[in-house]
């Protein structure tokens, strides 16, 4: 039996998660399936969703799959593969992971396993497509250059046109991916997994496989790939738990203030679950042009986690 392996890539906030959580919930996956999550201050899938549904995670935790941890996702990887355990894996990295060096990653595996690289999809939150491809092109814009499927989320907020502008900016650094506008909520998880199934192709070329040389039974830290300059410490992420209640107003008028780049920095992402009154609890996303607050089951402590570029975290202990 082939192992299926899917990789949902996408940057802070684009609802990898969402989308994941939404295929999982309308259960397009029969058979057993495992999921890899790799986090940058990122709030995990709780595991008690997963827990109702059969899946198995794995968190890695210590730093990024792609570059600090390539061994340990390696590694665990292979430990997958052999257990037999599982039909279908799904990687989810960091919201900064670079897909190319994920792909690799996968595609090097591929030529001694039983395996087979299924979906390479990259979440992009259409709203924020411009100032992101400006601010962090090396990690967005490696994202959207090697998906074979591109997920486009919140288009339900942009116009028509402004729509139409985004789509031919990805079509001009990436002339094969499927683009997929359609608002997911309109889209069931079958559609969705239907619709990058059949156009995905990889598009990964094979000379950037010639290149790659990672020797993954060599314990030597010192690879080539290291000397890949990208350099994820231009993110930080700034956390807390907390008993404090935030009253819906108050949290609405927060995630405003949070948008003063002078003040606090550029918050690219924010989430987070915490208690509004007495008794009600909520989870809330924020990134730059949404806030969304949805209703939510009671829990043991608040957690809020903001990630993003020159945080002033001082600031930040202040406001939360
Ligand atoms: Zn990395």
């Amino acid at each position: 039996m082939t192992i299926q392996i899917d990789i949902f890539s996408g940057f802070f906030g684009a609802g990898k998660t969402t989308l994941i959580k939404k295929l999982i919930d309308e259960n397009v996956y029969s058979k057993k399936v495992t999921l890899i999550e790799n986090e940058f201050g990122e709030i995990p899938i709780d595991g008690a969703f997963l827990k109702k549904y059969n899946i198995e995670i794995k968190e890695i935790k210590a730093g990024c799959i792609c570059c600090s941890t390539v061994i340990d996702f390696t590694n665990t990887l292979r430990e997958i593969i052999k257990s037999k355990e599982t039909e279908r894996i799904i990687i989810e990295p960091s919201g900064v992971g670079k897909l190319s060096e994920i792909v690799k990653i996968v595609k090097k595996l591929e030529e001694d396993n039983d395996i087979h690289l299924n979906l390479v999809i990259a979440a992009v939150d259409v709203t924020m497509y411009e100032e992101f491809t400006e601010l962090f092109s090396e990690f967005y814009g490696d994202q959207i250059i090697h998906a074979s499927t591109i997920l486009l989320s919140r288009t339900q907020n942009v116009d028509d046109e402004e729509l139409a502008k985004v789509v031919s900016k990805i079509r001009e650094i990436n002339e094969t991916a499927s683009i997929v506008t359609t608002p997911w909520d309109d889209l069931s998880g079958i559609e969705l997994l239907g619709l990058s199934e059949a156009d995905g192709q990889q598009i990964l070329r094979d000379d950037d496989l010639s290149t790659f040389d990672l020797d993954f039974e060599d314990h030597d830290h010192d690879h080539d790939h290291d000397e890949d300059d990208h350099n994820h410490d231009i993110f930080t992420s700034w956390g807390i738990e907390t008993t404090k209640i935030f009253p819906v107003i108050k949290l609405k008028s927060i995630f405003e203030d949070l948008k003063d780049e002078a003040v606090f920095g550029k918050v690219v992402r924010s989430k987070g679950k915490v208690q509004i009154d007495g008794v009600n609890w909520v989870e809330f996303d924020f990134v730059p042009n949404a806030l969304e607050i949805r209703a939510s089951e009671p829990d043991e402590i608040g957690r809020i986690t903001v990630i993003g570029h020159d945080l002033n975290q001082a600031i930040l202990d202040t406001v939360f």
